[in-house]
């Protein structure tokens, strides 16, 4: 069971500050924001899998205390007891790990330099953990502090009275240097621990200024126990620095970095930290920019837990895609490309995994950020124009993970919403260039069995890993290339993709009922069993690759022959066994663990496939399961603590989630210009656009008790379809829910209240 914990230490008192100019009281949104929520995790059991990340909204590095060893995925976990170091971090998630990491720790005593020795017991309750400011007192006495900017950090380091005190710099192993300049009270290095998306050359300079002047200093190596050297340089596999300082004094580390050069870092720690001379300065910066994007939702009512969860999810909803450029000295925006190994004027956005993250991330996205995201799509096809793919999973470059060609989701949910920042044209060639032959790494970059998914109307199981699952997400894919292409008015490539968006049908079993393997025969996939992992599916079993039509919802259903059996599968979901087989896994895996524990039948909000699944009855005519559900779920799967998640949180997916779920609405079908309504989650939101405009939601009577929309009206006329378009929001809207306990069996049930979908009712 996931129990719901309510923690003490976020049952803070409100506390308004003044803003300097307006004399304004403003809201510290901050307060609500726990970075520890999902730290709770483990190999076996993902609480989200995050760790408490110390950064600047999508900064190019983040920081983290790290409790795990030097390159293993698990950072921080919130039961271990020791930290070994503050740690340079762009990891997304344990699964894809992490890369450039780089750490400094204080060491006070005797000199201990490697991750073993020098780790040190804290106690959370000698701990702060938030977006702009991590402190740890540890059990002996030492403090450590950190507060980011976009590229660097500001570290303050408190050594105990009477005891030697030491900076430990551990540029990790598989190539790393430092160079130590003592006069200038400096070190500068870099570090390697690349992945096997990048090139050999790549590596991450970092240049490190101490406030205090060094006692003595030296370099070490680690390649098979530690080796000092009272030298000022050191380059090998696997080096590091250490620095004296005056017995029990304070030391400002500023620390910053670059994937250009070390001029570039030097040129970073000019712009960003050069004239700042204290942590405080640092953090409240960092928190004036934090309040600033927490403060576009401003949140009235709820429980505190509910403003907690809510806020703490949002923060983690703005940190991927990473601003992956820097600014040269004209102030001009460059970056190191991972996908061409050069450096090129613009802007480059990276560590994003479309598979997780087209559903909830980028719809959420284009609401609240759209100058950004309409960056992130150009850099979408300059990474193609760069690589000959379209990015899917991104770390930084193709690193090739899970299946489907989903930035063709992305772009086209930017382009029919009227984010054209990029030339359509070019998309549309990357898209088809793409859909029609497998890529170099892994399965997202291009397609798998490109052509016969085109000629035969599916990817075939014989052969084909994952191949049910990769005929949906095709389909929804090439739905989403055909409506940029419409918009565009670029009929050939419209022709092109509208040929293919209707194969899912092609791998709907009607005698089993199920999304179902196929052979290259017609014939199904033998000993059918919908609770088996794996096989034509990957991370699921085929009752949660059931709904994969994102765009034809209404297709869905006339192949299931009604409202009636579609309405009763949704519900069989919550209803039958929480069993899973490992099918082709052969082990259990995490998320069947955390299916099974979230004990609500088959519905596995742990991982991506499911997670618009609640929204569906809105087609069916029956909206308020859909009002119902979703509460359920926000209720019962999240909090904001360490178990704060039901599963990995994975790159602001899971938070977006609940964030664009406590607004009442969810884009079932990015592509489209609409977001099915839910139920919102708080009395009142209050949206502020980029443009100027509001989105204000009221809910009267609401509370989870009362999860039913009674009636709505938008502007203050009644409206009683079951989504709103991107126009509709954008433009400034006041939504007024009246809640009730009683579903309103009358609302949102005539045709036109359905949302769309490719595929008109049959009967
Ligand atoms: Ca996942």
């Amino acid at each position: 069971m996931i129990h719901k914990k309510i923690h003490l230490f976020l049952l803070l008192t409100f506390i308004p500050f003044l803003s300097s100019n307006a004399g304004k009281a403003k809201t510290d949104w901050l307060q609500y924001v726990n970075t520890l929520q999902g730290t709770n995790s483990k190999f076996e059991l993902s609480r989200g899998n995050t760790y408490p990340t110390v950064a600047m909204p999508w900064g190019m590095n983040f920081w983290t205390p790290q409790t795990g060893m030097n390159r293993n995925g698990w950072i921080y976990q919130y039961e271990a007891t020791r930290i070994r170091g503050f740690r340079q971090t762009h990891q997304c998630s344990p699964w894809t790990n992490d890369y450039a990491a780089f750490s400094l720790m204080p060491v006070s005593g005797k000199l201990v330099v490697n991750q073993h020795d020098r780790a040190l017991s804290f106690n959370h309750k000698n701990e702060t953990a938030k977006p702009h400011y991590y402190s740890v007192q540890f059990d002996k006495g030492l403090k450590a502090e950190m507060s980011p900017t976009e590229r660097g950090v500001f570290m303050r380091f408190t050594f105990p009275e009477n005891e030697d005190s030491y900076v430990i710099v551990d540029a990790n192993n598989d190539g790393s240097m430092v160079r130590i300049f003592p006069k200038e009270r400096k070190i500068v290095g870099y570090c390697e621990n690349a992945n096997h998306s990048v090139s050999k050359d790549f590596a991450n300079y970092f240049v490190i200024v101490f406030d205090q002047p060094f006692e003595s200093f030296g370099t070490w190596k680690n390649n098979s126990g530690d080796i000092f050297a009272a030298t000022d340089f050191a380059e090998d596999n696997y080096v590091g620095a250490y620095t004296a300082f005056k017995k029990g004094t304070v030391v400002n580390a500023k620390v910053i970095s670059s994937f250009i050069s070390i001029e570039q870092a030097e040129q970073n720690f000019e712009h960003e930290l050069a004239k700042y001379n204290s942590l405080e300065e640092i953090r409240d910066l960092a928190a004036a920019e934090w309040n600033k994007q927490l403060g576009k939702i401003e949140v009235e009512g709820g429980t505190q837990e509910e403003r907690a969860t809510f806020y703490s999810c949002f923060f983690r909803s703005m940190l991927f895609p990473r601003k992956f450029y820097e600014y040269n000295a004209q102030n001009k925006a460059q970056y190191y490309s991972p996908y061409d190994y050069k450096v090129h004027e613009g802007y480059m956005f990276t560590d994003e995994g479309f598979w997780d993250t087209f559903r909830a991330q980028f719809p959420l996205n284009v609401i609240l950020h759209p100058e950004m995201h309409g960056r992130y799509m150009q850099s979408l096809i300059d990474a193609y124009d760069q690589s000959g793919w379209l990015p899917s999973w991104s770390f930084p470059g193709h690193s090739g993970g899970m299946i489907g060609n989903h930035a063709f989701s992305v772009l086209a949910d930017a382009y029919v919403k009227g984010i054209q920042t990029f030339d359509a044209g070019s998309a549309l060639a990357a898209m088809k260039h793409d859909a029609m032959q497998k890529g170099p790494r892994g399965p997202s970059i291009g397609r798998d069995a490109a052509v016969k998914f085109r000629e035969l109307g599916y990817v075939p199981f014989n052969g084909h890993g994952e191949a049910t699952a990769k005929t949906l997400e095709y389909s929804y894919n090439d739905f989403c290339a055909m409506q940029l292409a419409r918009k565009a008015g670029q009929k050939e490539y419209e022709d092109f993709f509208a040929k293919t968006i209707y194969n899912y049908k092609n791998v709907y079993d009607p005698d089993t009922r199920f999304m179902r393997g196929r052979l290259s025969d017609g014939s199904w996939q033998p000993n059918f069993d919908p609770l088996a992992w794996g096989g034509a599916f990957i991370e699921g079993c085929a009752w949660h690759y059931h709904w994969s039509v994102f765009h034809d919802i209404q297709g869905l259903i006339n192949l299931m022959k009604g409202n009636k059996n579609f309405v009763a599968k949704l519900d069989s979901v919550f209803t039958v066994t929480n069993d899973f087989h490992v099918g082709t896994y052969g082990r259990e895996i995490h998320e069947m663990t955390e299916m099974k524990m979230i004990n609500m039948g088959q519905y596995a909000h742990g991982n991506q496939p499911i997670q618009h699944m609640t929204y569906l009855y809105t087609y069916a005519g029956e909206p308020w399961k859909t009002q119902k559900r979703v509460r359920e779920v926000m209720d019962k799967l999240y909090n904001s603590g360490p178990d704060g998640f039901c599963g990995d949180e994975d790159q602001g997916q899971t938070s977006s989630w609940y964030v664009i779920s406590a607004m009442g609405l969810y884009s079932v079908c990015p592509g489209t210009d609409e977001y099915v309504i839910g139920s919102p989650l708080f009395p009142k939101m209050t949206v502020h656009l980029e443009n100027g405009k509001q989105i204000v939601i009221e809910a009267k009577n609401n509370q989870l008790s009362h999860p039913y929309i009674k009636n709505a009206k938008l502007n203050g006329k009644t409206f009683t379809k079951n989504f709103l378009t991107y126009s509709e929001l954008m433009k400034g809207a006041h939504i007024q829910y009246l809640m009730s306990d009683k579903p309103n069996f009358k609302r949102g049930i005539k045709d036109t209240d359905k949302p769309f979908s490719l595929s008109k009712k049959t009967k």
